[in-house]
């Protein structure tokens, strides 16, 4: 189960992703306290979205992205999805579906940016040049503490999701 959950090809996580939904879903989402979790993460992630948006890192990224060579969001970058984050995606209300199908591009990129609420850890290392030089230091703090409360609560919730899973 560990190596299906994390280990196996990006298709394989996002089916397994979506067996556990079928078959825990409705369990996951009564468990005493998981609809505050879910709630508060929803909100920490939408407050990372606000400083990223008023950090301009939207248009930043999507400038990179543009160029030849690409941004950050690559196919070898969905490797770091795993079945776990993409199941609390589905606990979140995204519809997780691949986006694309060529080997450039993650397949959780849309055309406006990444489709998932919740993401890996190495997609919220928000430290490139152009985020670093063109912003204070006070503005990059925010940055770094509104990307931690979600990582730490995501992991928190992902916590109790496998051990209820693996309880099974
Ligand atoms: S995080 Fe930095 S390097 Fe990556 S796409 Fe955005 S601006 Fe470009
Ligand atoms: S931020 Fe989203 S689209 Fe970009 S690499 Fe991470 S999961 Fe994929």
């Amino acid at each position: 189960m560990i190596k299906e959950l994390y280990f196996s090809a990006v298709p394989q996580k996002l089916s397994c992703a979506r067996r556990l939904y079928e078959q825990y879903g409705t369990d996951l989402l009564a468990l005493p306290g998981m609809g505050d979790k879910l709630h508060h993460l929803e909100a920490l992630s939408q407050a990372l979205q606000g400083q990223m948006a008023c950090m301009t890192m939207f248009s930043l990224c999507r400038a990179c992205a543009e160029k030849a060579g690409g941004g950050c969001c690559s196919a070898y970058m969905a490797n770091e999805t795993d079945a776990l984050l993409l199941l609390l995606n589905m606990l979140l209300g995204v519809e997780v579906t691949s986006q694309r199908n060529d080997s450039f591009e993650c397949c959780y990129l849309g055309p406006q940016g990444c489709t998932l609420r919740v993401k890996p850890i190495f997609c919220l290392n928000y430290n490139c040049h152009h985020i670093l030089t063109g912003n204070e230091a006070a503005v990059l703090k925010n940055l770094e503490t509104a990307a931690s409360a979600v990582l730490v609560m995501q992991t928190a919730v992902e916590k109790i999701l496998l051990e209820h899973i693996l309880s099974r």
